[in-house]
């Protein structure tokens, strides 16, 4: 990691200004080579410079030099950034003579993960330094930001504290079991600490999963037999045509995608195929697509005929629905009722009719309730922020019962500790205490070149 890395830190494109970024121990000797102005080795650190990028005898660019000196950097080495006039050519031309002087093209996400490997930002932050690039709504830079300035970082040091001190006491007893000062720490004494730890981190997930659907939206799937009213239901709830309606079924051939929001977060609709036994083949695709649709929603809002009974069609999905969280919508409320409502064991039932527009807003109502939009919108933004983060918490979490469980069958202290290290390791993994060479290629490669 000692050489000195460079990149075009902006887009590629035309605009006013393009930034090079360099960073190494030899950062700035490399850019004073080219730059004709003050002399950048003996310049204060943090400081801005005018001049001219020559290549050779030929001036290159008018530019503005960022001198800032390790370790208060981004990566903690020496950077230099160079402002030069924007447009492809001026910038590749920049960038191609700090390579030719001895820098090397930094890879997707390297300056992020000097920080990172220099010890200035923890995993999480990194993180966070790509989700707030990628943003794309308030939500998503809320939470992006409150992650980068270590939020998030802190309420998981401070949880791994906890059971880092419970680790030392039970550490204590078994080291040292001939001091009579030392408080005895029997299964009984770690379990009100460790229902503590463990509820903390609970509270922790499940702060988090809904803090997804604040950044993520709610994937919502819109399903049921074909001709029930799945499109007009989207309709109405777009309030604007978007899926055609016809009477012909099976038209809706692939999913149609609208999003309205609810109390801030967006609700990602889409229709879907009518699902029934069928020989079309495109009609087929349609319906396979559908029941993987459903795997991956985070709610599915399964539409029924009221003025019909249940098909085995309708049976097949309302069984293949029962783990999701589901919205079941008896539509076509304005006909004579023909479906047995007790042959659909849901709690959550809503009754449309989608011609006068009743029970739209019922439908609304009950999603608010299901996400918990209401108090969502209240909440602080610091969130675990990735399926990565969460998932580690809940191993962790997992391990966490498993102790409980031990401590309950009067497990040796001895085995129970090594399990309670296991799940202190587990949230230590979040924010990069502990990592694989692996996963850090991995996860900076999905930065962009340059950041
Ligand atoms: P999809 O195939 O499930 O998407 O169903 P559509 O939304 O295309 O609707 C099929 C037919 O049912 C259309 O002719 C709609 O006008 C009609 N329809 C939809 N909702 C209602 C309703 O609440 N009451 C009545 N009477 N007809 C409806």
């Amino acid at each position: 990691m000692n050489d000195t890395i460079a990149a075009i830190s902006t887009t590629l494109g035309v605009g006013a200004i393009s930034i090079i970024r360099v960073s190494g121990a030899e950062a700035i000797f490399i850019v004073n080579q080219i730059f004709k102005g003050k002399d950048l080795e003996k310049v204060d650190t943090h400081t801005i410079h005018y001049g001219h990028i020559f290549d050779q005898e030929e001036e290159i660019d008018e530019v503005l030099v960022s001198v800032m000196k390790a370790p208060k950097t981004f990566t903690t080495e020496d950077v230099v950034e160079i402002n030069c006039h924007g447009g492809i050519s001026t910038t590749n031309k920049v960038l191609e003579l700090v390579l030719n002087h001895g820098a090397r093209l930094a890879e997707p996400g390297e300056f992020t993960k000097r920080a990172f490997l220099n010890g200035r930002i923890d995993l999480a932050q990194a993180e966070s330094v790509m989700d707030l690039i990628n943003a794309k709504n308030e939500s998503k830079r809320k939470v992006a930001i409150k992650g980068l300035n270590g939020y998030v970082s802190n309420i998981i040091r401070n949880l791994r504290q906890e059971i880092l001190e419970l680790l030392a006491s039970i550490e204590v007893n078994i080291d040292y079991p001939e001091y009579e000062d030392i408080e005895v720490m029997t299964n009984e004494k770690i379990k009100p600490k460790m229902k503590e730890i463990k509820e903390k981190l609970k509270k922790i997930i499940i702060e988090s999963e809904n803090g997804k659907v604040l950044t993520n939206g709610i994937k919502t799937i819109i399903i049921g037999r074909p001709n029930v009213g799945k499109s007009s239901i989207l309709n109405r709830l777009l309030d604007e045509e978007k899926a055609i309606v016809t009477d012909i079924e099976g038209t809706t051939r692939d999913t149609v995608e609208g999003s309205i929001t609810i109390h801030g977060v967006a609700l990602n609709l889409m229709d879907t195929a009518g699902i029934r036994d069928t020989n079309d083949i495109v009609e087929k695709i349609g319906v396979e697509k559908s029941l993987n649709l459903i795997k991956e929603a985070d709610l599915v809002i399964l539409v029924l005929n009221n003025n019909e009974e249940l098909t085995i069609e309708d049976k097949k999905i309302l069984d293949y629905c029962q783990d999701k969280k589901t919205i079941v919508v008896i539509n076509k409320n304005d006909l004579e009722r023909k479906i047995n409502m007790e042959e659909i064991p849901y709690k959550n039932i809503i009754y449309t009719n989608t011609i006068d527009l009743n029970g739209i807003d019922s439908l609304k109502e009950k999603i608010v309730e299901l996400f918990n939009l209401n108090e969502l919108e209240q909440k602080d933004y610091t969130y675990l922020s990735n399926v990565r983060q969460i998932s580690l918490a809940k191993e962790s979490y997992s391990i966490l019962e498993e102790v409980e469980k031990g401590i309950e069958e009067e497990v040796p202290i001895d085995m129970i500790e090594i399990d309670i290290k296991r799940s202190w390791e587990k949230l230590g993994e979040i924010i990069g205490e502990t990592y694989t060479e692996k996963l850090i290629d991995q996860l900076f490669s999905q930065f962009c070149l340059g950041k």
